[in-house]
């Protein structure tokens, strides 16, 4: 039998959404290649892994989504491919999940994050994708033929589709550097300078906040502007950050921009109402107001002691004034945490420059996935499957549009 000429595609970077998708593309139809500028695969994928390794998230579809910013752009593709279609192909590939106290999916406690990387790397060889590491992609040549640098040298690649999967601008040591916002700029497509996201946030505190630094503000709730989040955050040196904090991110950015501070709002004590904690503290009998606030409010010592540290005394013994901070207690962000300690990144490629299936408008058969696009998502998961969302959307399409 004849061999049918297959079509080539170079999908150029090899993180968590190029894994799916090279995956899903169907070899009959398509010879896959991944060029990688590191030695190996999927290094941010592994950094991920270290701290609680949030694959997913189980919240229902329709919250789910409104996560996302803007949640337009993405409720396709997470409808399509939703956080349950996730789970399910991960047991299919050998890597059981299960669901945290916070509702965050991941791996099965003796599943190591190595594992859950070879298990996407097996079904890439099933796939007989091609990998080509230290292969970093410096622009196109004057045919629009993909360059690469690989361990000094130039190399032309032609492919019939390119599909970019370059990650965000954060941990550059991960191989994620967004240098190469630049090959876009050079043909007209709009690009967006990387900002941090999911990071920690600037608080200019007292010379005597020391005593609180590395405590934990649990079970408050965090509000700025229009965004607010249930959770808890860790006082640092440098300020703020926590799962409570990076869901506001966006809201921060924005006042940051507007105003060159934000102002976080933080409820300490959620479950009581302010009358009740001010008849508290009006009833303290022979407490002192310290112990009233962690006896009797149930504060644990690092809100006490930010509530102290910030008070005036006339505020700190007046019921009515403590109560009033307890339930919103103000801090001022001046700065977010370096790009390249962020947990992700906005930025990079406009999404008006994409169609709905990542095709970009200016060069066609030239597709973009991934963090390297301009949306935003709090971490918890619903980066991670955003990323393969998208995958497996342009899998399922250019595997359709290829029949
Ligand atoms: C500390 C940390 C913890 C995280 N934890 C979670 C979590 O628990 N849950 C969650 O959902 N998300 C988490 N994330 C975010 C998540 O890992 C990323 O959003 C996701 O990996 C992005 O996937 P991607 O495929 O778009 O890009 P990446 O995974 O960043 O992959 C991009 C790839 O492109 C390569 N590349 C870049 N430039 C070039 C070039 N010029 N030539 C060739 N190759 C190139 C890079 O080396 C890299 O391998 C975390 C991130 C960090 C940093």
């Amino acid at each position: 039998m004849k061999d049918v000429k297959k079509i080539k595609i170079s999908v150029i970077g090899g993180g968590a959404s190029s894994l799916l998708l090279a995956a899903l593309l169907n070899p009959n139809k398509f010879e896959i290649s991944i060029f990688e500028k590191n030695a190996a695969l999927g290094r941010k994928f592994l950094v991920a892994g270290d701290g609680g390794f949030n694959l997913t998230h189980s919240e229902e579809i329709k919250e789910f989504v409104k996560r996302y910013h803007p949640t337009k752009f993405i409720t396709p593709y997470i409808k399509e491919f939703s956080n349950e279609d996730f789970r399910n192909y991960l047991k299919k590939i050998g890597i059981e999940t299960y669901v945290g106290s916070s509702k965050r999916v991941f791996p099965s406690k003796e599943i190591k994050p190595i594992q859950v990387l070879n298990a996407f790397e097996n079904e890439l060889k099933k796939n007989n994708v091609q990998l080509f590491f230290k292969h970093t992609w410096k622009g196109f040549d004057k045919e629009g033929n993909l360059l690469f640098d690989n361990n000094g040298e130039e190399k032309i690649i032609h492919s019939d589709i390119k599909i970019f999967s370059l990650g965000g601008a954060s941990w550059k040591v991960t191989g994620s550097d967004g240098s190469w916002l630049n090959y876009f700029k050079d043909k007209k497509i709009k690009t967006i300078d990387f900002e941090a996201s999911n990071c920690a946030y600037k608080i200019e505190h007292k010379k005597h906040s020391k005593t609180f630094f590395g405590s934990a503000l649990k079970n408050c709730v965090f509000t700025c502007g229009d965004a607010t989040k249930k959770g808890e955050a860790v006082l640092t040196k440098f300020g703020i950050e926590g799962s409570g904090i990076y869901p506001l991110s966006m809201e921060i950015r924005k006042q940051l921009k507007e105003n060159k501070k934000a102002i976080l709002h933080i409820d300490l004590k959620p479950d009581l109402t302010k009358a009740e904690i001010k008849n508290r503290i009006e009833n303290k009998g022979d407490y002192s107001i310290k112990d009233v606030l962690s006896k009797k409010v149930n504060l644990n010592d690092a809100q006490v002691e930010l509530i102290k540290t910030y008070t005036t005394k006339e505020e700190y013994t007046d019921a009515s004034s403590l109560s009033k901070l307890v339930k919103n207690f103000s801090l001022e962000i001046t700065d977010s945490a370096p790009i390249d300690e962020a947990i992700s990144t906005v930025g990079g490629i406009d999404l008006k420059e994409i169609t709905t299936h990542f095709e970009l408008k200016k060069l066609p058969q030239h597709y973009c996935i991934g963090e390297m696009l301009n949306w935003d998502a709090p971490t918890g998961g619903y980066l991670l499957q955003a990323c393969v969302s998208m995958a497996h959307h342009l899998a399922t399409h250019l595997n359709t549009q290829n029949e």
